[in-house]
């Protein structure tokens, strides 16, 4: 079983700083013993530039068998010969969490008396995982860790690669790329590695809850897959699952109310994060500009300028704004007070520091303040705390969702949150032979997956309302070109008559 944790080191910040968060010397090659066998921690690269921290775990069948808790996948006594003859040795397991949480405890409760100020910190982080045995596969993988801000590659490892009609096996192999803080990092990997197993390797006894909270502690609160990561967690014991879902909605309430606070504090110190999503902005915008005789009003505006108009004949009093980004829509919309409640979803926690440190949130009379709500969550997936709103926007979200997960945002959006209204915008690739500055062929944005034209649009958007009871309309934004259209399409979606009545 194995599993590496790399970080990039920064000027002032060298990589090795890993080894003093982790407690182990990168020089050094140590062993533990643990309770289901031997685990070694060393470090295959170890420069100020990049620092890899490996953790290997022996499992020592016989001991899993003597402490009676080896039971096999699949049925508690597969056969004699599971207790021997099994994936144990590669597959991070349960047990590799179990291994995890013993040797880097310290590191997992985010203490590092050393160095108190790098355990606090955000740090570039790579986490792989060769073998991740992952009950529901890549896609589950995903539904885990996205939220969570992690970029995912989990691709499903082969059978046999001899044999590819053979199949996938159900392990994954892992890459998780984001910041977090390493503590943070930890506290998620030995949680979600036993939830993938789906076998706990031990019996489940009350103290899980405690430790299952203490280690979810920040994160599993508005997890939108807390249900199953509690559920198999807990192995199935249904009183303990609704105690843990019980106490994890008090945690989310309480900490509504007080941490927000010291959240923000830590947002602004984020400061220089921040640049770097404002200065992508700005580009968009500058080479949105680049003809700007004929239209002076950079495209970005023009845009929120239509879906303002939108939503204003729409008369939505409690609006959506999905794919959020740092908060440019939200910030309009606040300002006119036919806009009640206005909801930011987005997956990015660093968007949504942004879109916080944009709104001022932590200065905010508390009446404003009340009108506006920020959101982590992943809109390929339903979520209950979209429901019953007015209206939602996509404003450039969809051409960065990967076409084969589409269907799971419209089924999200349209199917589950059912708003009256929604607004969707994306790029018009026809218009883009107009950008002076894009080379032909190129997407605007190097994370567009695709980008449709104005037929392409047109047939999606016809689609989607037809499936689920909605009308669509569809409007230039920027000036039409009587050649290649314009710049930005929008579609306004409104649910059609029938389904309002056949719902109500
Ligand atoms: N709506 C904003 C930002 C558009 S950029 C605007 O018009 O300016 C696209 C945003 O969608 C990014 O902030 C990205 O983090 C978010 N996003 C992309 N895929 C997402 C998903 N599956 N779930 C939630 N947010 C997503």
């Amino acid at each position: 079983m194995f599993l590496t944790i790399t970080t990039a080191g920064s000027a002032g910040r060298p990589a090795t700083d890993l080894g003093f968060l982790l407690h182990k010397h990168p020089e050094k090659a140590q062993t533990f013993s643990t309770s289901y066998g031997t685990a070694h921690v060393l470090y295959p690269e170890a420069s100020a530039r990049r620092c890899t921290a490996a953790l290997l775990l022996e499992v020592d069948p016989v001991a899993l068998v003597k402490r009676g808790r080896g039971r096999g996948r699949g049925g508690a006594a597969d056969s004699a010969l599971a207790q021997y003859v099994n994936d144990r040795p590669y597959a991070a397991s349960s047990l590799l969490a179990v291994a995890l949480s013993a040797v880097f405890r310290t590191a997992l409760q985010g203490q590092c008396a050393a160095r108190p100020e790098l355990a606090v910190q955000p740090l570039p982080l790579r986490i792989e995982v060769p073998a991740l045995p992952a009950r529901g596969g890549a896609e589950m993988v995903r539904r885990l860790f996205e939220p969570l801000g992690w970029m995912v590659e989990a691709e499903p490892v082969p059978l046999d690669e001899q044999f590819p009609a053979w199949g996938d096996s159900r392990y994954v192999r892992l890459a998780l790329d984001g910041e977090a803080r390493l503590a943070d990092a930890l506290r998620q990997l030995y949680v979600l590695l036993p939830v993938l197993d789906g076998a706990k390797h031990y019996w489940v006894a009350a103290d899980e809850v405690d430790k299952l909270l203490r280690a979810g502690e920040g994160w599993l609160e508005n997890h939108p897959e807390q249900k199953i990561i509690v559920g198999r967690y807990l192995a199935r014991r249904g009183a303990l699952t609704r105690q843990a879902l019980e106490r994890l909605e008090l945690a989310r309430l309480a900490e509504a109310d007080d941490s927000e606070a010291e959240e923000l504090d830590n947002a602004v110190d984020e400061f220089d994060e921040f640049d770097e999503f404002d200065e992508s902005d700005q580009a968009d915008e500058s080479a949105e500009d680049t003809d700007a005789e004929d239209k002076p009003v950079p495209l970005a505006v023009q845009r929120r300028d239509a879906i303002l108009s939108a939503l204003r004949e729409s008369g939505a009093g409690r609006v959506l704004d999905l794919g959020c980004g740092p908060g440019h829509l939200i910030s309009v919309l606040l300002k006119n007070p036919q806009f009640t409640e206005v909801v930011g979803v987005d997956v990015s926690m660093r968007a949504l520091q942004m879109a916080s440190r944009r709104l001022r949130l932590e200065r905010m009379g508390e009446r404003q303040a009340s009108r506006i709500k920020l959101l982590q969550g992943a809109l390929t997936y339903t979520d209950s705390r979209l429901r019953g709103y007015d209206a939602a926007v996509l404003s450039e979200v969809i051409e960065h969702v990967d076409p084969p997960r589409l269907t799971a945002l419209e089924y999200a959006v349209f199917g589950a949150a059912r708003p009256a209204t929604v607004i969707v915008t994306t790029p018009n690739v026809e218009y883009n032979v107009r950008w002076e500055s894009l080379p032909a062929g190129q997407v605007r944005h190097a994370d567009h997956r695709f980008e449709w034209n104005r037929e392409e649009f047109r047939t999606w958007a016809e689609s989607v309302a037809a499936q689920h009871g909605y009308t669509a309309e569809l409007r230039p934004v920027g000036p039409d070109d009587p050649e290649v259209g314009p710049p930005t399409q929008l579609a306004l979606f409104r649910i059609a008559n029938t389904t309002k009545e056949a719902v109500a």
